[in-house]
């Protein structure tokens, strides 16, 4: 079965930094970024940009050099991702959690020889230390501390000042104070869209070895303009958006970012996530365009004092990445009186691929149509090139121009990953004869119990239903009997109590005997990827650790 338009409508498809230039030229003096009470208008934001542009020229950037970003949402991060594309470069976005080890083989993967990063503590040194053991050449330091002193009381409260450092000056090192000194324009730069990459984009790795997806200015700009096609009745100039995910993931990237400036909404930008001070922050600064993943909603949904804010501003949230469970965004929903638009998408498609009705209610369990231009094929799991009849389960398999165009220098993994010229996503789902698309699972992520096909999503969902869930995850671990059996890992709402007795009882009413989980852990946190999806792979990690530590303990006799 195969669903989407056959016509490709007319979208927009122009180098990206174009989506910049032509809100500066709209929405001049309108503000464009908001940092800790500091604000850059889209003028001031459009000189800075070139002047950083023009910095990289000098440095030697030009078509094609790979440039990264190791940094939290600051206005660093807005200026120096337009600056490198507007000088011809290739953004290369690093996670800023991963450790030395993982940053230097995406180094030397990507073949990054310019790093932008911030003076901060946990992220310059282990970008230092990558100078001369990897093809990296040149850092760009942004000082976060002392650029925005205005709001040193603010910064205190987020970071210490002990977790700010010194960094090195030598001609290895740029400030971006020297990055932005060159008064002059930059050198313009022919872009073919289609062709020339504007990002490579490290797999979230919630699964599998992380691998560059090479997203070219067309896909970037196609998810750009379908996202503007779908939320038709915002009003460009006039929205505020907060972010709070990090832009180093193309989920923020393209529906935080990209599409706000496209639109010339004010971003405020946030580095880090903490419920109670985003509560605060929707109450004072009134946003009306929230952006996020299920993870940070249910955490909102699971203060205790959320009715004391004013939340209301908030007329769409749009959510992806994960499973949004039902009573998660009707409760998000209740308090703000939003709309939580649940999407679907992976890092391969730019990434967001369907989307439910903005018009409508969402159609249960349904994570939306494919966007215009966007055709989603279930394929045989059997033989992958054959379609299934709708209503049957396949895996989901995507094309349109917003699919990546391959990985960087793995021909093998990039062929692997497309059939009959189609995306696989490596989901699991089906269509209903509405086009409607619904995921069931992770081709990775089934768990194969006693000869049956146990999907961990329908016993999380299983799970939320009950009312002192507030987070659920599930995975497969071994079994003598079974060859598989799953487990439950669950943090409870503050203000009530379950047993996994309890727990165990209640997902009998719900769920077959082979997917009734094997153990069910209570926990109070779970681990997550750096845009606040749970981490399955870390959960199975620690199974794995916790099972030899077992093992290996001698056993005691009573
Ligand atoms: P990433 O490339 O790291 O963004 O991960 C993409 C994966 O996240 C997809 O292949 C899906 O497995 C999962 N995903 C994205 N959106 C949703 C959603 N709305 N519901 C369930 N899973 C999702």
């Amino acid at each position: 079965m195969s669903s989407g338009a056959n016509t490709i409508p007319q979208l927009e498809i122009t180098p990206l930094v174009d989506l910049l230039d032509e809100s500066v030229a709209r929405f001049g003096p309108r503000p464009a970024t908001e940092f800790f009470g500091k604000r850059l208008s889209y003028s001031e934001l459009g000189r800075i940009v070139a002047r950083a542009a023009r910095g990289f020229q000098l440095m030697g950037v030009k078509r094609g050099t790979r440039v990264g970003l190791c940094l939290p949402n600051t206005p660093y991060s807005v200026i120096c991702y337009f600056a490198i594309l507007k000088a011809g470069g290739i953004v290369v976005n690093f996670n800023p959690l991963y450790v030395e080890r993982e940053i230097a083989r995406q180094i030397e993967d990507s073949g990054t020889t310019i790093m932008v990063t911030v003076d901060v503590a946990k992220i310059y040194p282990k970008i230092e230390a990558c100078l001369g053991n990897t093809c990296l050449e040149r850092i760009v330091v942004c000082p976060l501390w002392t650029l925005f002193p205005f709001a040193k009381g603010l910064f205190l409260k987020l970071f210490k000042s002990s977790q700010f450092c010194s960094v090195a000056e030598d001609d290895r090192h740029t400030s971006f104070a020297s990055l932005t000194r060159d008064r002059s324009a930059p050198e313009p730069v022919e872009i073919d869209p289609e062709k020339d990459i504007a990002v490579l984009q490290y797999t979230g790795g919630t699964t599998g070895e992380p691998k560059g997806a090479m997203l070219t200015h067309m896909n970037m700009a196609a998810n750009v303009a379908q996202i503007r096609l779908y939320m038709h009745d915002v009003t460009p100039g006039r929205e505020r958006a907060l972010l709070l995910l990090p832009t180093f993931h193309v989920f923020a990237l393209t529906t935080g970012l990209n599409y706000c400036i496209a639109i010339g909404a004010e971003i405020i930008l946030l580095p880090r996530f903490e419920p109670h001070e985003v509560l605060k922050l929707l109450d004072k600064k009134r946003p009306t365009l929230f952006p996020g993943v299920p993870a940070i909603y249910a955490a909102l949904n699971a203060k205790v004092h959320i009715g004391n804010y004013n939340l209301s501003s908030i007329r769409y949230c749009f959510c992806g990445g994960a499973p949004l469970p039902v009573e998660v965004r009707q409760r998000f929903e209740q308090l703000s009186g939003c709309k939580l638009l649940e999407g679907y998408g992976l890092t391969e498609a730019s990434p967001v691929v369907s989307a439910n009705p903005i018009d409508s209610e969402p159609r249960k369990s349904s994570v939306g149509q494919p966007f215009v231009g966007t055709t989603v094929e279930i394929r045989s799991l059997e033989n992958p090139h054959f379609l299934v009849p709708t209503g049957e389960k396949g895996e989901v398999c995507v094309r349109g121009p917003q699919v990546m165009a391959g990985y960087w220098n793995r021909p093998d993994e990039t062929a692997a990953c497309f059939i009959d010229g189609a995306l696989r996503t490596g989901d699991i789902g089906y269509l209903d004869s509405d086009n409607f698309l619904y995921l069931v699972d992770r081709l990775k992520d089934i768990i194969l119990c006693g000869g049956f096909n146990v999907y961990p999503r329908m016993i999380e969902e299983a799970l939320y239903q009950h009312p002192a869930v507030a987070e659920a995850a599930v995975i497969g671990v071994p079994d003598k009997l079974r060859g598989q059996v799953p487990i439950a890992f669950v943090i409870l709402r503050p203000d009530v109590t379950a047993s996994e007795r309890e727990l165990l009882h209640f997902l009998g009413d719900h769920l077959s005997r082979m997917e009734i989980p094997k153990t069910i852990f209570i926990r109070a946190t779970l681990p997550k990827t750096a845009v606040g999806k749970i981490d399955r792979k870390v959960l199975v990690e620690e199974e794995r650790e916790r099972r030899a530590a077992k093992s290996s303990r001698p056993e005691v006799s009573e």
